[in-house]
């Protein structure tokens, strides 16, 4: 009887951890078939799709993050708020402005988005309405003209940047209102940095299946896949510039976080607070004491120095990781077990490179 109450356990227990993130666990089965105790589901006025012509409703639960009418939801880098176009009923990306980030910051979430390139062509490859819908500002799901236009797989609309192509080639013509609808689940850490279960996404392109749960390997970038690090549990959405003036409207999400009402109130910036100060100084690499890294701060904003000839501003992602996006460049802050400040892991080009401080 112990023995097939210890198997009984152990069944149990792997059950209940090897549950991929939005799925039903064991206890969900813990009612009699058709058992009327079991609770009902909240009861949701799911609104109305959208037309070529005309942004739908969005569903009565959803957190509206742009109606048509202003950019009140939406962020610079620097925490100002969003400076893109609005026309009517639409958000335009203007060049030379920054990357935009929901004022809200989302884990799990569902999230609906419609988006359109330029209706007169102009570029070609990655360079023709180019922008990017980045889920807590790390993954990107491409936006892109890839209506008869070639691009590498793993870059065109509705990839997973640098990842996953898309099944297939849902676009539509430049111009026209396309749509996303993508479940994502975000990365699940231990308390001491490891992964425990990769992100996982789910993208319908226009209605069309394109990203089939599949698992993101790390944050996405150009060129460069990058391992995991620990992050926030709820960072913001972003929405890329890439110097192409795309189009978006009707964008809301859904929390499919357990804790809603710690979502809906929290308004982390991708700023949010880092004590830069601290982190700022010499480090060195343990196996070439000539490769070192100085981290300064000016004007309020972290730079590296003397990895090149010139300083490299880095952009918070989180309280210990930054990114610099045109140099493709993403630096790790390693801290001690009485959170000081012991060392850096730098990304570029494929490579981690690991440094420690030099204490002064
Ligand atoms: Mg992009």
């Amino acid at each position: 009887m112990k023995q097939a109450l210890m198997v009984f356990l152990v069944m149990f227990t792997a059950q209940a951890f090897s549950q991929p993130c939005g799925t039903k666990s064991f206890n969900d089965y813990a009612y009699d078939i058709h058992s009327t105790d079991r609770p009902y589901p909240e009861v949701v006025d799911p609104g109305t799709p959208s037309s070529l012509d005309e942004a739908g409703q969005p569903p009565s639960d959803a957190i509206v993050l742009f109606d048509g009418s202003d950019l009140s939801q939406w962020l610079t880098r620097d925490g100002e708020p969003a400076d893109w176009k609005v026309g009517n009923g639409y958000i335009e990306c203007v060049p030379g402005k920054s990357t935009i980030y929901s004022k809200q910051s989302f884990g799990d979430c569902q999230l609906h988005i419609e988006w359109a390139t330029p209706a007169q062509v102009e570029g070609e490859g990655q360079g023709r309405g180019n922008s990017g819908v980045y889920l807590m500002g790390l993954y990107e799901v491409q936006v892109l003209d890839s209506y008869q236009n070639t691009t590498y797989p793993d870059g065109q609309a509705a990839a997973l940047y640098g990842q996953y192509p898309p099944e297939v080639n849902a676009s539509r013509q430049p111009g026209v209102w396309q749509t996303y609808d993508i479940i994502f689940h975000r990365p699940r850490f231990s308390p001491t940095g490891e992964v425990i279960k990769p992100a996982t996404i789910t993208v319908l392109h226009n209605g069309v299946l394109v990203q089939d749960h599949v698992q993101l390997t790390g944050p996405t970038m150009n060129r460069l896949r990058l391992d995991y690090y620990a992050h926030d549990s709820r960072l913001p959405i972003s929405l890329q510039n890439h110097r192409n003036p795309v189009r978006f409207r009707n964008i809301w999400v859904r929390d499919l976080e357990k804790d809603k009402e710690q979502a809906r109130t929290s308004t982390v910036r991708p700023d949010a607070s880092p004590d830069i100060a601290a982190m700022a100084g010499t480090f060195q690499n343990p196996d070439n004491p000539n490769d070192r890294i100085v981290l300064a701060v000016k004007e309020g904003q972290l730079f590296v120095r003397e990895m090149t000839s010139r300083d490299i501003a880095l952009h918070p992602q989180s309280g210990s990781s930054f990114y610099a996006f045109e140099d493709q460049l993403q630096i790790n802050i390693r801290t001690n077990r009485e959170g000081k400040v012991s060392g850096l892991r730098v990304f570029q080009r494929g490579k981690m490179h690991s440094y420690d401080k030099v204490e002064q």
